[in-house]
């Protein structure tokens, strides 16, 4: 029999340029005038606004929503932008259908919320389009904070703090800013390099330095932080990934999706990307939905999502497994992986089928079926490099934070992904940050 390594095929241009760059087009382009403003007649502005409620930075969506009627967008995207400083990536990432939209009246009444995403959009992108300032610096306190990580949690912390006056350092391990935003999110939700505009807009307000390519455990420690600025914040993100705990894991074409999805995210001729004709992806979250979607958009002919239960305990919501599905992906539930097969290189994965044990676990059920694969993603979830974060208390892989966000050091506040309690959106690591800085303001006030 020929080898697994000559037998896979994994390679770039599997299909033609034009295919490519409409498969990586905008997932919803935006709105027109006169689409906004129909879109915007359809919302109650409900006294008590459920939508606001179930936003996790409590934007003010009616208002907002008024003020796109009356063709005030610079007011509009003020009312935005001040209890959610990405407004835009979220109007664009958030999975609404579970936050915002779920809460709208309308879906009782016609089973179709209001479009508040693509609404928040219409009147966020005139600002990313011109660069147009809505924030003013209160006068300097003479207070300085360090901000460890500068993805959607930093990002929003520091742009807080500078409002209030304080000088922030923002201390980013990647090359460029935006955390995922830059290097997660699925490309095709963010095109024509929003997220760079995005940060570059949040730092114009000016008394926010960015240090790209340092890293805290690597280039400085926390308690130099401590001991040099007045407040720390942390907001690393969760930088390393699970295993699957499988022999053979190392095989040629056996990859971490979130690896891949970076790689994706920062080429600059997707064509040239190589990609696997069949590809198997394990995992049952957002960034399983996105490797799998990215992989057929650039041309694998077979791809299969894996996941170990069924589709009610899946991190990905309808919406998103309905994209995999329209995308051509077809999603296994109730199996997990067993063994990777290949000789150099991966070619096909045994999985065990799976019912849930009285602790309701996973385990398998004793009846198996294998998969052929040239490429294997691994999209199982990410774990926090928590090594040097000299002495924060850590449970169940996250640092324990107050509701305020304070951790258990005195001075550092943490929040985003890192932290425990939260749910992996960047809405939510936004709202951290925000949270974070109006506690650290308070703290150096009173001190
Ligand atoms: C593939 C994928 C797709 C996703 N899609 C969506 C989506 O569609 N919608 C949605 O709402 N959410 C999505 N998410 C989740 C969302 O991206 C995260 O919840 C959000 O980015 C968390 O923000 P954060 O600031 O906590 O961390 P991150 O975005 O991870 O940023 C962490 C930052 O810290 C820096 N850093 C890390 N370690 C160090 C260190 N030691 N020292 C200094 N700096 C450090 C990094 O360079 C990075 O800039 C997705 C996630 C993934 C992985
Ligand atoms: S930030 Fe997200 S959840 Fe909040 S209103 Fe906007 S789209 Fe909805």
């Amino acid at each position: 029999m020929a080898s697994g390594a000559a037998k896979s095929d994994v390679r770039s241009h599997r299909i033609g340029d034009d295919e490519i760059s409409r498969n990586f087009g905008d997932l919803h382009p935006p709105l027109s005038r006169s689409e906004a403003l129909i879109a915007a007649d359809r919302c109650y502005f409900c006294y008590d606004a459920p939508c606001t409620t179930a936003c996790p930075t409590g934007i003010d969506i009616p208002g907002f929503i008024q003020k796109i009627r009356s063709d005030n967008l610079r007011g509009s995207a003020q009312t935005i932008l001040i209890e959610n400083i990405m407004g835009g990536m979220c109007a664009r990432v958030c999975p609404t259908e579970v936050l915002c939209e779920e809460a709208c009246v309308r879906n009782t009444h016609e089973e179709k919320p209001g479009e508040i995403g693509q609404l928040q959009r219409y009147a966020t992108d005139p600002v990313f389009a011109d660069g147009t300032p809505l924030f003013e610096r209160a006068p300097a306190t003479g207070k300085t904070v360090a901000v460890v990580g500068g993805g959607p949690a930093g990002l929003s912390c520091a742009h807080r703090l500078a409002m209030l006056g304080h000088d922030v350092v923002v201390f980013n391990r990647d090359a460029k800013p935006g955390g995922l935003n830059e290097y997660g999110i699925a490309a095709y939700k963010t095109i024509d390099d929003f997220a760079q505009r995005e940060v570059a807009w949040i730092l114009s307000i000016g008394g926010i330095e960015l240090r790209n390519n340092v890293a805290l455990g690597r280039d400085f420690t926390l308690a130099e932080l401590r001991a040099d600025y007045d407040a720390v914040f942390v907001g690393i993100g969760l930088g390393t990934t699970h295993a699957l705990g499988l022999e053979h894991e190392s095989l040629a074409g056996v990859e971490d999706a979130i690896h891949y999805i970076a790689e994706l995210r920062q080429a600059s001729d997707l064509g040239e990307l190589p990609v696997g004709r069949r590809v198997v992806v394990i995992g049952g979250g957002m960034t399983a939905i996105d490797i799998a979607v990215q992989s057929k958009r650039l041309g694998a002919e077979v791809v299969d999502i894996v996941y170990r239960r069924g589709p009610e305990q899946m991190g990905a919501s309808q919406y998103e497994r309905d994209l995999a599905q329209i995308s051509g992906v077809t999603i296994h539930y109730w199996a997990m992986p067993v063994e990777l097969g290949g000789d150099g290189h991966v070619s096909k994965v045994r999985f065990a089928r799976t019912e849930l044990d009285g602790n309701g676990r996973p385990v398998a059920t004793g009846d198996e079926f294998a998969i052929e694969a040239d490429a294997v993603f691994k999209a199982i979830g990410q774990a926090l490099e928590d090594e040097w974060l000299d002495g924060l208390d850590v449970s169940g892989g996250r640092i324990v934070v107050d509701d305020a966000g304070r951790t258990s050091l005195e001075g550092v506040w943490a929040g985003g992904d890192c932290v425990a309690g939260g749910d992996d959106l960047t809405v939510t690591a936004v709202q951290h940050g925000k949270v974070a800085a109006l506690g650290i303001d308070r703290f150096l006030r009173e001190a």
